[in-house]
């Protein structure tokens, strides 16, 4: 893909106007216990407590006879597990009550209306979900129309790599997933030869896991995965000329690049300081302990010759000041200062960002160019309406006051046109007082 993307600068405005999708928890409940009550009124209609084993020690079974079974079972698996697909079910629901509600019409169950009831309601649920993906995308684009203005940014090695990696993702699941189908159909095909056009079972094994039912499961979810990836590759193909620059936290997604406000970390330019250790020891520490740093910034290290403590409380006051702007000066709980009126993180970036099905690579702006921390950056979080209403909390690091123990001065930051001091501490890193 090409290095050089078009550079869009949405206003805060512009920005938190972009349509959100609902909770994803409510649609996965609504769908799942729809569900529920199909499977439950089927097993009334049918009367299912009545179905007698039979007394001969083999059934022969028809393919519709299999074909109902199978997908009856889809549908008892779909009741039981269903919750577990996530947004996924609201497609999910659809395929399965219409696949239960043709092959019971042609066996002409009494269960039939229930199916044809279960079925609409997921079509009907499906169509939302749809219709909500499609508008946000539809508002994206047309507010990238708007905002083309002919600007150019060229995109670094690393951002391009993450933006490969995001759109490979589930492609190797939707492979494993087919093949497994495919066997499943041949030894369901074999079975039916061998049994010339029928297939036999021990009737108390008759609503057993039968090879068309986990065949059916399989193919379903093949689709499921691949129609995922093949929504985000034709999301992200409209926008992927694009580099956005964001505005603040109020947008339909989220990335921690988005939060300015905390010291602590380390851009990827200071990172590259001459004897600079903090990357190194982030790389060297469990990162399993704070699996975060990898999407943020790089995390500062106290004994870094060059982000150190020491280092910090080495500046005096004019470069203190002139460096102000530096996460790596603050404390990781402490606001960094900034300017009257400026209201979010300068050089904040999302690469290809198309709404929830393709939420953007985060990026730095540096100079003349954008590049993600590294190429294994995650892609930024859908934000859903019911999470828009406030700021996202767990955004905020836990916020524990400045101690007056150990305080080695204080720094006015007015001559560098910031509001409030810094005061500095012999054993931590520099807080910001208003
Ligand atoms: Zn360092």
């Amino acid at each position: 893909m090409s290095n050089v993307r078009e550079l869009l600068r949405p206003s805060k405005s512009d920005w938190a106007a972009l349509p959100s999708r609902g909770s994803g928890i409510r649609v996965t409940l609504t769908v799942w216990l729809a569900g529920v009550g199909t499977v439950a009124g089927a097993f009334v209609a049918d009367q299912g407590w009545e179905a007698a084993p039979a007394p001969s020690p083999e059934v022969a079974l028809a393919p519709l006879e299999v074909a109902v079974i199978g997908a009856t079972l889809a549908a008892v698996y779909f009741a039981a597990f269903g919750w577990a697909l996530g947004r996924r079910a609201a497609f999910a629901s659809p395929v399965i009550f219409t696949a239960c509600w043709l092959v019971h019409a042609a066996g002409g169950s009494s269960s039939t209306p229930v199916w044809a009831v279960g079925a609409l309601t997921g079509l009907l649920l499906a169509g939302r979900e749809v219709r909500a993906s499609l508008r946000q995308l539809r508002k994206v684009r047309s507010l990238a129309d708007r905002l083309r203005d002919g600007s150019r940014v060229h995109v670094g090695s690393k951002a391009l790599g993450a933006e490969h990696g995001a759109l490979a993702r589930g492609r190797g699941v939707v492979v494993v997933l087919a093949v497994v189908a495919l066997l499943l159909w041949a030894t369901f095909l074999v079975q039916l030869a061998n049994g010339g056009g029928q297939v036999t079972v021990a009737p108390e094994t008759i609503f057993a896991p039968t090879t068309v039912s986990v065949a059916g499961v399989a193919s379903l979810l093949t689709v499921l995965w691949a129609a995922q990836v093949a929504w985000r590759w034709w999301a992200h193909r409209q926008l992927a000329a694009t580099v956005w620059e964001v505005p603040g936290t109020e947008g339909p997604v989220w990335t921690a690049h988005l939060v300015r406000s905390y010291g602590g970390g380390l851009t990827r330019r200071d990172s590259e300081a001459s004897g600079c250790i903090c990357r190194e020891e982030a790389e060297r520490h469990d990162l399993d302990e704070d699996p975060g740093w990898m999407i943020g910034s790089i995390p500062t290290d106290d004994y870094c010759p060059a982000h150190g403590i020491d280092a910090v409380n080495a500046l005096d006051h004019g470069a203190f000041r002139k460096l102000a702007r530096a996460t790596w000066l603050w404390d990781a709980s402490s606001a960094v200062p900034h300017s009257e009126g400026e209201t979010f993180y300068s050089g904040a970036g999302l690469l290809a960002f198309a709404g929830h099905a393709f939420p953007g690579i985060p990026v730095f702006r540096e100079a003349d160019d954008v590049d993600s921390v590294s190429p294994f950056v995650e892609p930024a979080t859908e934000i859903t309406r019911p999470e828009r209403a406030g700021p996202p909390q767990w955004a905020d690091p836990d916020f524990v006051p400045p101690a007056e123990q150990g305080i080695l001065d204080v720094i006015d930051l007015g001559p560098a046109g910031f509001p409030g001091t810094a005061v500095r501490y012999r054993h931590g890193r520099a807080w910001h007082r208003f």
